[in-house]
């Protein structure tokens, strides 16, 4: 790329004065939430064995803050929670979520973590309907919480959930009695993944002009975005370019529902269209990927951005021939920098130059009627193939994919009841 556009021949408007916010920032800190949004991903259980290695993995990419389970779940939980925190990490901050409760900070001071990420809602219809307490008992909890968090020396920071619904005073004022009971960061959650990238931007705005005004408000902020309408990944590229430095990720886009933003596509983006410094060793990230993957034992969608077996193949005989002219035609990186390599797919857009291409590769001399008879032969070959053979598998496929989920059917669950009531 750099030739090119040193060439004159490539314009990168990523690249052009004006088409940056002035609030991005230089550096972000990557906060990864694989083995606590991630792990709840529906029919996901990890072991502990499992989940040292994903969070030592994390580690070793330069990882910021890995939040590695949520120790009030269970006594299992609270065992692989302090498992790694006893184990230790090189570099990252070891996280664990408590609700605002002190019980659930005690649980996180039991496990030996360093910092504690604590949530609990600002928007009022949640406050009245799932917690069923006035504005007033909210902010008291939330301080008696952070406080007593303090007190035993921990990294505290304050995540609204729902603050992307919730009325801007209030937020802010919810941010203000955090920041001062001692939280070190906020968060600004859109936790059912509810806004536009512009309107991310807007409410990132609005709490840095209430908030950051003041020497004594200014921590930083970190986001945590959701893909119910597939914007995860936008709305927090958008939180990034108004000054947001941490943004909260799962690895393949896992999470609740329709999941997260993706650990690889925010750090991509950022270190290349962005050009900004995410702390994160480029090169690892596809292992990191395959490593969480097979953790978690839900494939990933061949096509998914970054990581998805697709992603570096090209197919059509047009893409492939121009692939051998210059690797920047149909590729916006090479997938070195990602830790992965080109691959081609053979078949119905196949092309001839692209086939005399790797008979030279691999030494064969054909005519060109020989190459024209082997492409020919390419096409018809994948043409011919019984479509219906392909779909048997895949009805079989989809089917062995339910068995990989583990937990409990909701058939499952009335057998346990009748077994019991
Ligand atoms: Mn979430």
């Amino acid at each position: 790329m750099e030739t090119l556009e040193k060439a004159g021949l490539a314009v990168n408007y990523n690249k052009i004065p004006g088409t940056k916010s002035k609030s991005l920032p230089k550096q972000v800190h990557i906060w990864d939430e694989t083995l606590r949004d991630g792990e709840q991903t529906p029919g996901v259980a990890l072991t502990i064995d499992e989940k040292i290695e994903i969070a030592k993995k994390l580690d070793e990419v330069g990882t910021a803050i890995v939040a590695v389970g949520f120790p009030a779940v269970s006594e299992e939980e609270k065992k692989a929670v302090a498992a790694i925190a006893k184990e230790g990490l090189s570099k990252a901050s070891v996280a664990a979520p408590a609700r605002a409760v002190i019980s659930d900070v005690k649980s996180c001071i039991d496990a030996g973590v360093a910092e504690v990420p604590i949530f609990i809602a600002t928007s009022d219809f949640r406050l009245k309907y799932q917690l069923r307490m006035t504005r007033q008992e909210m902010l008291e909890r939330l301080t008696e919480c952070i406080e007593y968090g303090k007190e035993h020396g921990l990294i505290i920071d304050y995540i609204a959930e729902d603050a992307t619904r919730s009325e801007m005073e209030f937020l802010c004022q919810a941010y203000r009695t955090a920041i001062e009971a001692g939280a070190d960061k906020i968060c600004i959650a859109d936790t059912v993944g509810f806004v536009r990238p512009e309107v991310m931007k807007h409410i990132t705005r609005e709490v840095k002009a209430r908030l950051w005004t003041k020497a004594k408000y200014k921590v930083p902020i970190a986001v945590h975005c959701h893909d119910d309408f597939g914007l995860a990944t936008a709305n927090t590229l958008a939180a990034v370019e108004e000054g947001v430095t941490y943004p909260q990720v799962c690895v393949n886009a896992y999470g609740e529902r329709a999941g997260n933003a993706a650990f690889e596509e925010i750090v991509m983006a950022l270190e290349e269209l962005y050009g900004i410094d995410t702390g994160i060793e480029t090169e690892k990230i596809y292992s990191l990927s395959k490593l969480v993957e097979r953790h978690f034992v839900v494939p990933l969608p061949l096509h998914k951005a970054i990581s998805g077996d697709n992603a570096f193949t090209h197919s059509s005989g047009i893409h492939s021939h121009g692939q051998l002219t210059h690797s920047m035609t149909y590729e916006p990186i090479s997938p070195s920098i990602v830790g992965r390599r080109r691959e081609f797919h053979l078949g119905k857009f196949v092309g001839r130059h692209f086939v005399e291409y790797l008979l030279k590769m691999g030494g064969v001399k054909a005519t060109s009627a020989q190459a024209r008879e082997i492409t020919e032969r390419v096409k018809k070959t994948h043409e011919e193939l019984k479509k219906t053979q392909s779909k048997v598998a895949f009805d079989k496929i989809k089917g062995d994919l339910k068995d990989l989920r583990t937990g409990v059917s909701e058939r499952e669950f009335w057998a346990i009841v009748f077994d019991i009531v």
